[in-house]
């Protein structure tokens, strides 16, 4: 029995003042998520601020992106280490924002996943198609480059300890959302293919949905065989819509 996991993705939004009340109205109403494990992921300079606001609730932290590098001479860059030193537990790799604008190809993105790993954290690691890989039916091409590049090197081992976020390119902050049969479809070609290697691992693995979930869509999504939870952008940034879709993973 996988736990079902709900990450919000804060992106580069949030401010000390409107950090506190989200987190508040989050706060408020975790009595009612009895099943779900819940993550939020503030942008790093609020990791701090957020963690001692979560002391005491079992909400736990995690940080957006992370350098593949451990220390040294990287200005502007952000270790796995100093992550952990901010109480984070995950850290999101290749979301499609990073590979999109920033360049991140599937070397590197496997490196920062590698990194993560070794420092002690947990990776979600972000795979999902754009809608053009759709149209041309090369989905599935796409997904498995992405994980291959990971398998590669660090190892089905790995996948013990690390979540899988599918998101489909075309659904991330577009308010369009995959059906629950289209997301269901890839979800089950990720697990079948991670089976291949290692069949426990694979059925372990929490692989979550991601694009425009909302609390309206939630429990169709999350009531597909392998789908797990959700990494949540737009809504996880209203308490009320958030708490909704975490009590659709129960
Ligand atoms: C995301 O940022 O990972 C995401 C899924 O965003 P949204 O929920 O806004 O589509």
């Amino acid at each position: 029995m996988r736990r079902p996991f709900v990450a919000g993705n804060w992106k580069m939004n949030g401010s000390v003042a409107g950090n506190k009340a989200l987190l508040d109205g989050i706060k408020a109403g975790l009595a009612a998520v009895t099943m779900t494990e819940v993550a939020v992921c503030p942008p790093f300079v609020y990791l701090r601020d957020v963690a001692q606001q979560l002391q005491g609730t079992a909400v736990v932290l995690g940080a957006q992106n992370l350098s593949e590098q451990s220390a040294g001479a990287y200005t502007g860059e952000i270790s796995a280490a100093m992550r952990l030193d901010l109480a984070c537990r995950y850290v999101i790799v290749g979301h499609s924002e990073r590979r999109a604008i920033y360049g991140e190809s599937d070397a590197l993105v496997a490196k920062k996943f590698a990194a993560a790993r070794k420092a002690g954290l947990i990776p979600i690691l972000c795979v999902g198609e754009l809608l053009e890989e759709r149209e041309a039916g090369t989905t599935e091409q796409v997904i498995a480059r992405q994980l291959d590049a990971v398998l590669t090197l660090e190892g089905i081992a790995a996948f013990a300890q690390a979540v899988v976020a599918y998101e489909p390119v075309w659904a991330i902050g577009t308010g369009k959302t995959a059906s629950p049969d289209q997301a269901q479809a890839v979800h089950a070609f990720i697990r079948n293919k991670l089976a291949a290697q290692d069949a426990t691992i694979s059925d372990k693995l929490r692989i979550l949905y991601g694009g425009s979930v909302k609390a309206s869509n939630a429990v169709e999504l999350f009531g597909m065989a392998d789908i797990d939870g959700g990494l949540i952008g737009g809504a996880a940034l209203q308490a009320e819509e958030f708490l909704a879709i975490c009590r659709a993973g129960a």
